[in-house]
């Protein structure tokens, strides 16, 4: 504790790790930076231009794979409130077997995957946010649809959902959208998280993420909000400023198995949460993916799925290359702070 009190009055930075993946950040205790100290672009919606994502235009995607809300008319026109297709640009293909073989000590397969995109809204200035409670809900509910169909396909080990918000975030359309990928391998990332969570679960008997939930609760400084399914907390070692990890609270070890109440109030604190970044950060770009177990491991104790979301604030370089470390400028109970007392959903 002395030395703790030492660090703090010399204004030290602090390194923390955090134990699900063991990863350690650098937390800036000192100069932490608020959010109007983050210069950058806000990711406000411009509109215009011809966007294949607009009503009308269904003939510009590949043919739908899903749509919600459209009554009588047919496929890939308009009347729809959610619609999915395959992406234009695939980072994998559909078609084919996985091909694996070894060359010498290297590894190779065949680029095999699914690569859709959930187009959110017809709307094309909405975004999570501005968006109505019950379209985020439809959202949820589509990711798990397109989840529950990919799994049939016996290639895959991992969906993996995701969206970049704004282009510092990687997104090429402005018109909101979400990703989704299925991988015919599980992502290191992923495997991480899983195995430690089970080194853990082998050793207490108690899933690591359920056991940070209650002392996160008790604890309080690292609260964004909750309700009885689900919270939103600022993870003890962020990597990111303002980085936040949604879940639920109860045990569950994959999105796509939730019982049906949950989406509804998943919707509830996805949304609010978006309305208080919007306010906090001034509209910022950002990324989130969505943590599952991987397929045909679903059912389990030790694995607690997740949502992380990342906003776009500072930039990825050299240090975090070469280290695995993240410098974060911004310590998470600052960050929860802003979010817990910022006006959520209107
Ligand atoms: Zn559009
Ligand atoms: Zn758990
Ligand atoms: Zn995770």
């Amino acid at each position: 504790m002395r030395q703790r009190a030492f660090a703090q009055e010399a204004g030290l930075p602090e390194l923390r790790k955090d134990p699900i993946t063991g990863r350690w950040v650098i937390i800036s205790t000192d100069r932490a930076k608020r959010p109007i100290d983050f210069l950058r672009e806000s990711a406000k919606i411009k509109g215009g231009g011809n966007c294949p994502f607009c009503p009308g235009n269904e003939g510009k995607t590949p043919s739908e794979v899903l749509a919600y809300g459209r009554s009588g008319s047919g496929k890939d026109t308009p009347g729809w409130s959610l619609r999915v297709v395959p992406n234009r640009f695939p980072a994998l293909g559909i078609e084919g077997d996985l091909g694996k073989e070894g060359e010498g000590l290297f590894d190779r397969m065949n680029g095999v995957g699914a690569h859709e995109v959930i187009i959110e809204t017809p709307d094309h200035k909405c975004t999570l946010a501005t968006l109505h409670e019950k379209g985020v809900e439809e959202l949820l509910w589509a990711y798990r649809d397109r989840m529950l169909d990919l799994k049939n396909d016996r290639r895959f080990r991992y969906i993996l959902i995701f969206k970049n918000h704004g282009e510092p975030a990687g997104a090429s359309l402005e018109h909101t959208h979400s990703q989704l990928i299925a991988l015919p391998i599980v992502p290191k990332r992923v495997r991480e998280e899983v195995d430690n969570a089970k080194l853990y679960y082998d050793q207490k008997e108690r899933c690591i993420f359920c056991d940070m939930i209650r002392q996160e609760i008790e604890t309080e400084s690292r609260m964004i909000l909750e309700n009885d399914y689900f919270i939103a907390l600022a993870p003890y070692a962020p990597r990111f400023p303002f980085e936040t990890w949604i879940l639920p609270r109860q045990h569950s070890s994959a999105f796509e198995n939730m019982p049906t109440p949950y989406y509804g109030n998943l919707a509830r604190v996805l949304h609010d949460f978006m309305n208080r970044l919007d306010s906090v950060l001034a509209f910022p770009s950002y990324n989130y993916v969505i943590h599952t177990s991987p397929i045909g491991e679903e059912i389990n104790d030790h694995y607690h799925w997740h949502i992380e979301m990342m906003p776009k604030l500072t930039k990825v370089a050299g240090f975090e290359w070469g280290t695995g470390f993240y410098i974060n400028p911004t310590p998470p109970e600052e960050a929860a702070r802003f979010l817990r007392e910022a006006k959520g959903t209107p």
